[in-house]
């Protein structure tokens, strides 16, 4: 079996960083990569971006992960929202930000932001921090299925306790208001952005509750989470995963142009599955000290976050009302019901993630 394989595109004006450049080829070999000649076929691209003039990869498949990497003479004075423009305007899946003297600054999707520090084999570290999230297997397609049953076209009493929750979220202050990413891109790389990040806009945060023993109600993607309405369009039914395909299967009215389900749906999925004792699953990007955490960040809507967030709350002392850490990202958070979770954590939630 071969390793995953690994492209470098773009060019480094800068010179510390294409001496960083021309050491992540070797490094990734060391790490089991191969190097692929066509950019297009590789798992993994690194994208070496202009700062002024970054231009952007675009994949032919969503399974292609690319990192964006570029320089910065100095630290960014705030390590989120100074770099996280970059990842977007490159259309990339995570940002490389290498300050010279410093480290490679990480920034993700999921708001994490974390730093490796400069030092002999800076590259193989960077490697090593990138592998696991790069190589990790996104489940973020959906069937749609217009067999959901009439009397639940308007919803019912646990769509209405996902809706209050998400109000009370909102008057919280626990959903970040997204980054602006129309000011950012333009229509054309908009649209690859929800393509292939497969999201209906960017939102952080995500709510569901579950319906019966094999189905679960679930936020959509992209939606404002104070407004969650209408099933179908704000609020899906997630009823089957299609392992093989790597598909969430939701059921919606037939009237309703629905929109897509939270990337997470995997990972509730999965922790109903294990966990007949959860009633509902709340996942916000804040913390809470003394929680056990992912050791991994690998990112939102791969099988493997699923799985290791599944795996703490299965450990957790009582899984039905369980707290788990997502390294660098958020917490999410088991219970009978949103509002009785909520009830619960909200004394003890701090809103910084720690990032490490
Ligand atoms: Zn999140």
């Amino acid at each position: 079996m071969t390793g995953p394989s690994l492209a470098v595109v773009g060019r480094a004006r800068e010179r510390a960083l294409a001496d960083l450049v021309a050491q992540l080829q070797p490094a990734a070999a060391a790490a089991g990569f191969v190097e692929s000649a066509d950019a297009a076929e590789a798992n993994v691209v690194v994208n070496v971006v202009d700062v002024e003039r970054p231009q952007p990869f675009r994949r032919r498949s969503k399974g292609t992960f690319v990192a964006a990497l570029w320089t910065a003479p100095e630290v960014p004075e705030d390590g989120l929202r100074d770099t996280y423009p970059m990842l977007v305007r490159a259309l990339a899946n995570i940002s490389l930000c290498y300050v010279p003297g410093h480290g490679v600054l990480f920034t993700t999707m999921e708001r994490g932001h974390y730093l490796v520090p400069e030092g002999e084999g800076l590259a193989s570290a960077v490697v090593e921090r990138l592998e696991p999230l790069a190589t990790a297997r996104l489940v973020i397609e959906n069937e749609f299925r217009t067999d959901l049953e009439p009397e639940l076209w308007g919803g019912d009493e646990r769509t209405a306790e996902i809706a209050a929750a998400g109000r009370r979220l909102d008057g919280l202050g626990l959903l970040p208001a997204p980054f602006p990413v129309e000011e950012l891109v333009g229509e054309r790389d908009l649209r690859h952005i929800k393509r292939l990040y497969a999201i209906g806009g960017l939102s952080y945060g995500n709510l569901s509750a579950r319906k019966d023993a094999t189905r679960f109600w679930m936020s959509a993607s992209g939606v404002d989470k104070a407004k969650l309405a209408e099933p179908g369009r704000d609020i899906l039914l997630v009823s089957g995963y299609d392992e093989d395909a790597g598909r969430m299967v939701l059921s919606v009215p037939p009237h309703v142009t629905p929109r897509r389900v939270s990337v997470d749906a995997i990972e509730h999925w999965m922790i109903y599955r294990q966990n007949p004792e959860v009633g509902a699953i709340l996942h916000v990007h804040a913390w809470m000290d003394g929680i056990a955490a992912t050791e991994i960040n690998y990112p939102c809507g791969t099988a493997e976050l699923a799985s290791s967030v599944a795996a703490l709350v299965a450990a957790a002392p009582v899984p039905g009302e369980a707290v788990v850490g997502l390294r660098n990202h958020g917490i999410t958070a088991t219970g009978a019901g949103l509002l009785e979770i909520l009830d619960r954590i909200e004394p003890r939630l701090l809103p910084q993630v720690p990032m490490t």
